[in-house]
């Protein structure tokens, strides 16, 4: 199978889309999967157009295979003893087809295995699909409301879902009588065989559709713009999705509708860090204040006007080391889960003066002197020079 065109087995040509790629695959995939297909080269197809999927569903393999003409990257680094290779993932890294792999990538699409499953008239499921959303770090925190636009498959307009010209009905299908199968008999060498077979006219659909729907052309579905309110709850995170239940593609045969997945994108603050429910803010402050002790206003999430721009007061006690952390309870972002909030740290440092007057020098020579300091060091050995002997030492 090497030296096949992965794109030309699943009918695109080379600047497909992710989707065109899953909607091929999940075409052919229904109609070559050998347990609905029973013609003989029906496996040996699918298998294929597995493979073709796996690599150009997987975004590594897919570059691999879009530079050099195979998922393993560059020929040469393929065999197996270079199978870790750096980012080239090894697809031919033992993962054979036959066993779990195709069935895998099949129930992903499919919902369940079994044989159920792949009946061709039982209720399917719609795809799911996913929404990507952009959040200020404000919008995150507090939440919105918004609406959403993005395309997807619907129940055909025209003709209802049932893929029939309007006026007219898709009839049960007169060679399988509806069932969709046909049982053939054989004579081999053992003897007279019976086995079931996929209907040659209605393939496998058990109906007869005589005049398609000039819409969707029999498919029962057409891609349709829908547009839903959302409501982002406060809280959420990067990287986090919300699942809308029903709102992705159409099902098959009366299936329900797929779900859509909100997939979260947040803009990071200005102003703080966010670690969980958490905000870390790094407050600055003079030797001054951490000296004496002191008052200060703190950037704080403000909860009317619902940005970073709220202010809360924190109390420096006199004595304060640069580094040192304050907690504001409940000042952090609201669970996104239920109730409560995190808290905002606030992580101070001593920011030391840089081009001082004259007077300021004056002030913290004065200083010097009147903690029995001597600045320049000559005799003995400081309070600062025993501590870093001591590091030393280790
Ligand atoms: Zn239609
Ligand atoms: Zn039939």
């Amino acid at each position: 199978m090497a030296g096949e065109d992965y794109y030309k087995v699943l009918g695109l040509d080379h600047n497909a889309s992710e989707n065109d790629i899953k909607r091929a695959y999940r075409k052919l995939a229904a109609k070559y999967h050998p347990d609905i297909n029973k013609a003989p080269d029906a496996e040996a197809k699918f298998k294929q157009i597995t493979e073709a999927y796996e690599v150009l569903s997987d975004k590594d393999k897919k570059a691999n295979y879009d530079q050099y003409g195979s998922a393993d990257g560059p020929q040469g680094f393929g065999g197996g003893g270079a199978g870790g290779a750096g980012g080239f993932g090894g697809f031919s890294g033992g993962q054979g087809f036959g066993g779990g792999g195709f069935e895998d990538i099949f129930s992903q699409f499919f919902g369940g295995g079994g044989g159920q499953a792949h009946d061709p008239n039982a209720p399917t499921q719609g795809r799911d699909l996913q929404y990507q959303m952009g959040l200020s770090f404000d919008e995150a925190v507090f939440g919105k409301q918004t609406t959403i636009k993005y395309n997807r498959e619907a129940t055909c307009q025209t003709c209802g879902g049932n893929g029939a010209k309007p006026g007219t009905k898709p009839q049960t299908c007169q060679h399988c009588h509806g069932n969709g199968y046909v049982t053939v008999e054989q004579n081999t060498p053992l003897g007279r065989m019976r086995s079931q077979q996929e209907c040659p006219v209605c393939h496998g659909t058990g109906k007869e559709i005589k005049e398609k729907c000039p819409t969707c052309h029999g498919a029962g579905q057409t891609e349709q713009a829908h547009e839903i309110a959302v409501t982002v709850p406060a809280g959420v995170d990067d990287g986090q999705q919300m699942r809308l239940a029903q709102q992705g593609d159409a099902g098959s045969n009366g299936g329900p509708y797929g779900d859509l997945y909100i997939l979260f994108s947040v803009k990071p603050s200005k102003y703080f860090k966010r670690d969980g429910n958490r905000i870390i803010y790094n407050q600055p402050i003079s030797f001054a204040q951490a000296a004496l002790g002191c008052e200060i206003k703190v950037r704080a999430l403000n909860d009317d006007s619902k940005t970073e721009d709220g202010q809360v007061s924190l109390k420096i006690p006199a004595g304060t080391q640069t580094g040192t952390n304050f907690r504001l309870k409940g000042k952090g972002i609201p669970n996104v889960n239920g109730s409560g909030r995190g808290d905002e740290v606030v992580n101070v440092n001593i920011i030391t003066p840089r081009g001082l007057n004259k007077r300021q020098r004056e002030a913290l020579k004065e200083f010097a002197d009147a903690s029995g300091e001597d600045i320049n060091i000559t005799k003995n050995q400081s309070f600062f020079d025993k501590m870093r002997d001591k590091f030393d030492k280790k």
